[in-house]
């Protein structure tokens, strides 16, 4: 049989440590997009128990309403297997995705999505829209959320709370 074929269990105590270990190196990248002056959002693409994407969130630089941290750790996971697809592959990211990156992230076949902080105001994992829930759409990733939550929102939180501070 091949190994790959098998579908993961949840993630239970024994998973959760390396799940937690993806997210705080998705977390590093939500930090250097904020050193960019960009909305700290950052991602990792995970296969096989090594990172083969990493994005962090860059619409301001890239002038480009796409550049998503998902969108980019997509794009550089898809290039280094030289697939659109990546049926295999994990993906952590320290916010809920919006619709777009939901999109992409049925498009690749992601097995598994992991978020972190919730997005009341764009998340499409549940909080204004689920179309992970949507099986017409959906039928590859599952999804995990909330994993180190107060962490990812805490980055987002104190970002925003500086913006306003210097506004
Ligand atoms: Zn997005």
């Amino acid at each position: 049989m091949n190994a790959h074929s098998e579908t993961p269990a949840p993630y239970g105590p024994v998973a959760a440590p390396e799940a937690e270990r993806w997210m705080r190196e998705a977390l590093a990248l939500a930090r250097a997009a904020q050193d960019r002056g960009e909305v700290p959002v950052g991602a990792v693409v995970v296969r096989d128990g090594t990172i083969i994407g990493r994005g962090g969130n860059a619409p301001i630089a890239a002038n480009d309403p796409t550049a998503h941290a998902e969108i980019a750790a997509l794009r550089s996971a898809a290039a280094a297997l030289g697939n659109y697809r990546l049926p295999d592959c994990d993906l952590y990211v320290t916010l809920e995705p919006c619709a777009m990156c939901a999109g992409a992230i049925m498009h690749a076949r992601v097995r598994r999505l992991v978020f972190g902080a919730r997005d009341p105001k764009t998340g499409a994992c549940g909080s204004v829209i689920d179309l992970f829930a949507e099986a017409r759409l959906n039928h590859h990733t599952r999804v995990t959320g909330e994993l180190l939550a107060t962490e990812c929102g805490a980055l987002l939180s104190a970002f925003f709370a500086a913006r306003r501070a210097n506004a």
